[in-house]
């Protein structure tokens, strides 16, 4: 039994974790068990905190949340990821991290905010920041985007959970069993095994 550790939703399943990187999808998430709401789209949005509070409240993670250098206006990203890692924290949710080229400034957010039950999705940095980030008690995930990175190969000595970034559904399950599988005989590890195991403690 695989488990997708960050998907969007498509399909209904209860095989994956379920993202969203805008608080329009709300409804959309609802159905499944295991789901996070999330603002990142422009850099994430002030009036969406009331809405991640209220989602936490209910049950949802929070996620997709996070620094990204394409959409600009850093100072005010800085402030909505660590306001929403503090909701995630309040309420005990894991939250689903996204970064584009700033990994050294969220590892500096995620260490002040003391929050430990976080997912770094579609991780491409070094394997040196992967280290960092895992010492604060994150869990690093690798898409299928990973093997074109330099630190590929470095990555597959560390403790990663696997996901596909994909809308659920076939496409999703077929492209998340073929990646399990080629990670598996690259590293002699159950990699999909360790995901499920990975995830229900976060998740849990
Ligand atoms: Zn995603």
């Amino acid at each position: 039994m695989a488990f997708d550790a960050h998907a969007h939703a498509g399909e209904f399943t209860e095989d994956a974790f379920v993202a969203s990187a805008s608080t329009d999808e709300y409804e959309t998430l609802l159905p499944f068990p295991h789901r996070a709401l999330g603002s990142i789209a422009e850099g994430g949005m002030q009036p969406d905190l009331c809405i991640l509070r209220k989602a936490a409240a209910e049950g949802f993670h929070i996620g997709e949340i996070g620094l990204d250098r394409r959409y600009g206006g850093m100072e005010e990203q800085k402030k909505i990821f660590a306001a929403a890692l503090s909701i995630a924290r309040e309420y005990g949710r894991a939250a689903v991290i996204h970064i584009v080229k700033e990994y050294h400034t969220a590892a500096e957010i995620l260490r002040t905010s003391g929050h430990r039950k976080i997912l770094i999705h579609g991780f491409t940095g070094s394997a040196e920041t992967a280290r960092e980030l895992i010492s604060l008690g994150a869990v690093i995930s690798l898409s299928p985007r990973a093997e074109r990175t330099k630190s590929f190969r470095s990555l597959l000595a560390l403790p990663f959970v696997t996901e596909t970034d994909m809308m659920t559904g076939e496409d999703q399950r077929r492209t998340l069993s073929e990646w399990n599988a080629r990670l598996s005989e690259m590293t002699g590890i159950d990699v999909e095994k360790r995901t499920v195991m990975i995830m229900q403690e976060l998740l849990g």
